[in-house]
This record gives structure tokens, C-alpha cells and sequence, in this order.
């Protein structure tokens, strides 16, 4: 079993993530920056492509459509840096407030170095709930402290989201502090350093070792950063964690949505149904096979 370790209460995002409530809105691929440890599939990094939970979508009434489809609870906007398309931004996040009502929850990804007048004010008139940065040092946020301040005080609730690099826990750490003590940080979500097909090479290249999954020693530096950082809520989100329960419950969800009153939905999210339409669980049942929904397709599995 993995579990995440946590400090303090959870990010409303996060909460909702973990219970599968999410809809994670790719919302371009574009992106000016080259991170080592981006896990962006390489198919969808520099395009300016929109997909829903892995499904391609051309217009905004094609997002709302496709979070309908999913029975989200609220969003998350990644990408590429969806700083990149702020017009985009505010069209989307307006849409699913206007269709699922204020409640519904949004928070986004982006580094400290896309906000500018512009992004800043994009964010602050768009509805999104939540902002989450990831930097690796002081020296990417000390230039944007007052665009920081304004998305504070403008009522969003600011976290910071960082992947755990061995070696760079000090450094990650201090930007932390520093602007948490600045009262700038409402929550930090650490991930595991992931390793995708994206990002392996190059962090072999740069002497990581990579294990299942993530890299070898990242979920000890996530522990180490978790100590260092003082006086705001942290959440240690494993990448187990991800792939196992996030993943699973938005995949439950959603085939509890899309199922017709014939099929039945087991408890890992797959269907279950018979061609001839008789239900499952009734006795004159034949032939049962069994389908999931991934990628808005769905894939027989037996
Ligand atoms: S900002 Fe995000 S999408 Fe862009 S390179 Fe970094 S991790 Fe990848």
C-alpha cells in the first residue's frame, strides 16, 4: 500500500484529486521553459493542443462537454504552461464555472516566471481557484513578489508544487520560506520525481538514478524538504499514489457516469456487460465481457 504523508490539512485540489473529482484539462503544450524533470509527453510538448482526462478536444464547448462526461467536481489546468495561452485560461475556466456553477473547483499549474501584468490579471479575472507554482530556488520568485502579492490578495489560494530533487532540498526549501514567510503560501504539494519517457534521458545524464516509476532517493529528499520547510500545511504525494488511487477513482467516476442501467461497474473502474444487453448481475446472463473507458475510447479488456 502507498499513502501519501501530509502536515497540516490538504489542498482543497488535492482533496478532491485524490477522490478521482478532477478533470485534468491539458490546455496547450506550449511552453517557453525546458525543465529537466518535465514528464510532458514529448508528442504534446510545444503543441498547441487541448486534451480532457487524455481525450483531444477542438472548443471550448468540447471541454465542458467532455468534464460533463466525466461527473468532475472540479478541474485542473496543466499543459505545456497554460500561462502561455491566458485568453485560453479565462475562456475555459469561465465556461465550467458558468456550467458547473462557482462551486466548481480550479486550480492550475505554472512557474513563478509567467506571471506578468497580463497573466496576472488573466488568473485573477478567470475564475481559477487555486494557483500551484514550482521553482527550484529564490532567484525565480524574488522578481515576482508583487504579482505574487496582487493573486493573494485578489482572494486565490496560493500553493507551491515542486518535484523532490536530491540535492536541491535547501534550495527549493528556502524559496519556500521565504515566501511563506511573507504569508504567500497557503499549502506545498511535493511530488516524487517522476521518470517518464520524457524526462529519463536526461536525468541519467544528469547522474539520477531511476527506479520504478520515480527517481532513487527522491522520496527521501521529499521527507528531507517536507522538514525543512516550516509553518505552512505540506502533503508528500507519492507517485504510487497517483497512478494507483488518483488515476483509479477518476477512472471509477467516470465509467459511474458514462455506464448504461445494463452494465455494471466493478470496483477498479472497469465494465462489465453482455451484448445482448441483459445485466450482469442478472441469472440469465451469458457471455459477460468486460471494457474500460481510457482515453475517452473504450478498450475490451476480457
Ligand atoms: S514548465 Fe511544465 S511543461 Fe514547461 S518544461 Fe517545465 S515542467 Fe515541462
Amino acid at each position: 500500500m502507498y499513502y501519501n504523508i501530509y502536515r497540516g490539512p490538504l489542498a482543497k485540489g488535492c482533496d478532491m484529486c485524490l477522490v478521482g473529482a478532477k478533470a485534468v484539462i491539458f490546455i496547450t503544450g506550449l511552453c517557453k521553459y525546458r525543465c529537466f524533470y518535465c514528464p510532458v509527453d514529448r508528442e504534446r510538448f510545444g503543441k498547441d493542443v487541448v486534451y480532457v482526462n487524455d481525450v483531444r478536444v477542438n472548443t471550448t464547448d468540447d471541454v465542458v462537454r467532455e468534464v460533463a462526461a466525466s461527473g468532475a467536481a472540479g478541474a485542473a489546468i496543466t499543459g505545456g504552461d497554460p500561462l502561455e495561452v491566458p485568453d485560453r485560461v479565462v475562456e475555459i475556466a469561465s465556461a465550467l464555472k458558468r456550467a458547473f456553477g462557482k462551486e466548481f473547483h480550479i486550480h492550475l499549474y505554472t512557474r513563478p516566471a509567467s506571471l506578468d501584468n497580463k497573466t496576472t490579471n488573466a488568473l485573477i479575472n478567470s475564475g481559477v481557484d487555486e494557483v500551484r507554482l514550482h521553482f527550484l530556488g529564490y532567484g525565480e520568485v524574488a522578481g515576482r513578489l508583487h504579482y505574487i502579492a496582487a493573486l493573494k490578495y485578489a482572494g486565490l489560494s496560493l500553493g507551491v508544487e515542486v518535484p523532490a530533487i536530491p540535492g536541491l532540498e535547501a534550495s527549493i526549501s528556502a524559496a519556500i520560506n521565504a515566501l511563506a514567510a511573507r504569508g504567500f503560501v497557503d499549502f506545498v504539494n511535493i511530488n516524487e520525481l517522476d521518470v517518464s519517457d520524457s524526462n529519463i534521458d536526461m536525468l541519467r545524464r544528469l547522474g539520477y538514478r531511476v527506479g520504478d516509476g520515480s527517481a532513487y532517493g527522491s522520496f527521501e529528499a521529499a521527507k528531507r524538504l517536507m522538514e525543512l520547510v516550516r509553518g505552512v500545511p505540506v502533503n508528500l504525494c507519492r507517485s504510487k499514489t497517483k497512478d494507483l488511487y488518483q488515476i483509479g477513482a477518476r477512472v471509477f467516476r467516470e465509467a459511474m457516469f458514462s455506464a448504461a442501467s445494463s452494465e455494471r461497474v466493478r470496483d477498479d473502474g472497469t465494465i462489465e456487460y453482455t451484448e445482448d444487453g441483459v445485466h450482469p448481475g442478472h441469472r440469465l446472463a451469458r457471455n459477460i465481457k468486460v471494457k474500460i473507458k481510457l482515453g475517452g475510447k473504450y478498450l475490451e479488456v476480457a
